[in-house]
């Protein structure tokens, strides 16, 4: 239930005065539907203003000035500007206006009237010019704010009104108990809550604007923290969420026994997080990060063998045809060595494949049934029912929405408890932000990859280039080794795009003297499907691609990585790309080809693409991409249900996310009901941020 002391907060912007029907959409789109959501409105800037006098004013700056009106110059032609003559004691103050009316403006400004003017000063031909003036008025100079918020105006609501607005609104918000603990703030120097907003639209000067300054390091703190404990709440519901005992059974030790490899101390390490996990009669909720080419998928399996050991079901659900199919081919015939099941479920089957493997995982135990299901998003179609469904593996988890991911798991059976997740994710991103988008996941993490990998040689090259690449890898071609070469989605129509990789496979052909195949997204699946299995079997020593290649696929054999316009990827993209070459015995190259026609290419981008050639630690290449890019969405998180937060920069502000998870833990093992006074307070802090609308990364 909201706290009382809330109500003012949540009262629908409506009931403030000043939001009529004409406004209230207006200030919806620009804040949100609530009191609160005007209270939480930063300001994108402010004017500072200063008297001045026209001899000593500064160009660029938002002056104060007394004039006395002298004269109005009508515009002398059409679309040319009305001005307004006046002067101070020190000289002539030009004030401009264009389309204003004359008549409007002679009744505000009427000759030797003495009257405020304010607005940015520029210097034109010598003269001190004020276009479009924002203030004027008779009132004393005093009466005049010096600083003044500016906010995100719209069509129809200006900064100036939307200040009222918010002032309007800040006069209803209450005093809030403090949910911060009370050392912390001391030892931080912030303001209570209330002082913090009232800050918050009361800056002094730009300084006030920054991350930095207290009042918004507060409110980015409590945002934070609001953020932390939803997602720990998440993660205590889960951890009392019953779900299948799932132990390590005769299945799982001959599936380790006929894998081609040894596990090594990462895979083990997960392994053994993801079974204390399974075993604990909790629901699981844990992702599993490694770098591509990591292993996840030998992990993964065993905890499939392990749920089949114990009696129950598992799905491995990966986002795309081709992946699924590898899975398939890869894990299929393993597991049946371990005596487990295994179907491939994606669109594709014909209607009586389907019926068949959809009988089988509906199956009670026996040999008719199904023990583990592979498959794309037709995994979690209605028709899909499991007689005893305890796992769901998501493989590239990023590629899924959150609903997707839920219908999955709904698939089991309710007797049984919650269905146990393992996520798998290949995209490497900073400590701080795993934090705010898997929050309420456990982690674990293959730091370590397989051994016998051969590191790749990465070059960086201009396009201009390309006709060496070609020879090179012409005699690469030649003996034996196979090639990648990406042409991505860059043009605005993937027509273009889409001849631009034609024309590049045909070029190839041509100049290599070899077959050439091309797999494109718009290729029918089972075209696209038949080359790529050509190039997994050798078939085709050259595949051009856009990016579909991306996700997961694996040919060893592959040793030779080219792509095109490489400066127009993310660098955790390109990094993904490369991961797909040096997976076999070959020493591997990766080209990094930049530009267009012209060539150039800016510093920031040479760096970037930098990073790459120094290292092939993923972690690394996510930091450093953060870096240079300097903050914003730097990985495209925001697309994968990055959380929007308000104050919060995960990225400026990323020591104090780590000190709110903290923070957050702490609270909720000390206090999980939120008794406390502190928890009371808690408790107005988890309703104003009101997370439980929000959906995180991985919920
Ligand atoms: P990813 O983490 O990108 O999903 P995969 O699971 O596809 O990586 O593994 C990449 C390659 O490494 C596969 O060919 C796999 O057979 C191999 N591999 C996995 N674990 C080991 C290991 N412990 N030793 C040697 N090779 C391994
Ligand atoms: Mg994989």
């Amino acid at each position: 239930m909201r706290p009382q002391i809330l109500f003012p907060l949540f009262a629908e912007a409506s009931s403030l005065k000043g939001v009529g029907p004409r406004v209230l959409p207006l200030v919806q789109r620009v804040a949100g539907p609530l009191v609160r959501d005007l209270v939480f409105l930063s300001p994108s800037g402010v004017i500072v203003r200063r008297p001045m006098q026209a001899a000593s004013a500064t160009d660029g700056d938002v002056g104060i000035f007394e004039v006395v009106i002298d004269r109005l110059f009508p515009p002398g032609r059409p679309g040319a500007p009305l001005k307004v003559r006046a002067s101070d004691a020190t000289g002539f103050v030009h004030l401009v206006w264009f389309g204003g009316s004359p008549q409007h403006i002679d009744r505000l400004l009427p000759r030797g009237e003495t009257r405020l003017v304010s607005g940015k000063v520029e210097r034109f031909n010598g003269e001190v010019q004020i276009v479009h003036p924002d203030i004027v008025t008779v009132e004393k100079a005093a009466d005049i704010p010096s600083c003044e918020p500016v906010y995100p105006a719209t069509q129809g609501l200006t900064s100036r009104q939307l200040r009222k607005l918010v002032q309007a609104a800040l006069a209803a918000a209450p005093d809030l108990p403090e949910w911060q603990d009370a050392a912390w703030l001391k030892k931080q120097g912030w303001p209570a809550w209330r002082a913090a907003v009232d800050a918050l639209h009361a800056p002094t000067g730009e300084i006030d604007l920054s991350p930095d300054a207290p009042a918004r390091q507060r409110l980015a703190y409590d945002e934070f923290l609001a953020h932390q404990l939803a997602l720990s709440r998440r993660r205590r519901a889960r951890q009392i969420a019953p779900a299948a005992v799932i132990t390590p059974g005769a299945a799982s030790d001959q599936l380790l026994a006929a894998l081609p490899f040894q596990l090594t101390d990462a895979q083990a390490q997960a392994l053994a997080e993801i079974r204390r996990d399974l075993a604990s009669g909790q629901q699981m909720g844990r992702l599993l990060q490694g770098d591509v080419g990591s292993g996840k998928t030998a992990v993964a399996a065993l905890a499939l063998a392990d749920a089949a050991s114990s009696g129950f079901q598992a799905a491995l659900m990966a986002p795309t045809e081709i992946l699924a199919r590898q899975h398939f081919e890869k894990l299929g015939p393993l597991l049946a060595s371990a005596g487990v099941r295994a179907v491939l479920l994606t669109g594709r089957d014909t209607n009586g494949q389907r019926r068949e493997k959809l009988a089988a995982l509906a199956s009670a135990p026996g040999p008719g049934q199904a023990h583990v299901a592979i498959g794309t998003h037709a995994l979690f179609q209605d028709a899909v029912r499991f007689d005893r469904l305890a796992l769901a593996v998501i493989d590239e988890q990023h590629r899924f929405g959150v609903g997707e991911r839920q219908r999955l798991q709904a698939k089991g059976d309710p007797r049984l408890g919650a269905v146990h997740l393992l996520t798998m994710s290949a995209t490497p991103i900073p400590r701080t932000l795993e934090l705010t988008q898997y929050g309420e996941l456990e982690v674990s993490r293959l730091m370590e990859k397989p051994p016998g990998r051969t590191p790749v040689t990465t070059a960086v090259l201009p396009l201009a280039r390309i006709g060496e690449v070609a020879a090179r890898l012409k005699s690469a071609v030649e003996s034996g080794a196979q090639a990648y070469w990406i042409c991505p989605l860059v043009a605005e129509s993937e027509a273009v795009d889409l001849a631009a990789a034609v024309e590049r496979a045909d070029d190839l052909r041509r100049l290599l003297g070899v077959e050439v195949g091309l797999a494109h997204g718009q290729m029918p699946g089972a075209e696209r499907e038949a080359v790529m299995a050509d190039f997994a079997d050798g078939r085709l020593p050259v595949l051009v691609a856009t990016t579909v290649v991306e996700v997961g696929v694996d040919v060893p054999n592959a040793s030779i990585m080219v792509i095109e316009h490489a400066d127009r990827f993310g660098l955790a993209q390109l990094h993904q790309l490369r991961g797909r070459v040096g997976r076999g015995s070959k020493a591997s190259s990766c080209i990094l080809l930049y530009g267009g026609q012209d060539g150039a290419l800016g510093e920031t981008a040479k760096e970037r693409l930098d990073t790459l050639r120094r290292t092939e630690d993923g972690f690394v290449i996510a930091e450093e991409d953060f870096r240079l890019r300097g903050g914003g969405d730097p990985l495209g998180l925001k697309q994968s249900g990055f959380p929007a937060y308000r104050f919060a920069d995960p990225i400026r502000h990323r020591t104090l996310m780590l000190a709110a998870a903290d923070d957050a833990r702490l609270i909720m093992n000390r206090d999980p009901d939120l008794t406390t006074d502190r928890g009371q307070a808690i408790q107005v802090l988890e309703e104003l941020f009101d997370w439980k609308g929000h959906k995180s990364g991985s919920d």
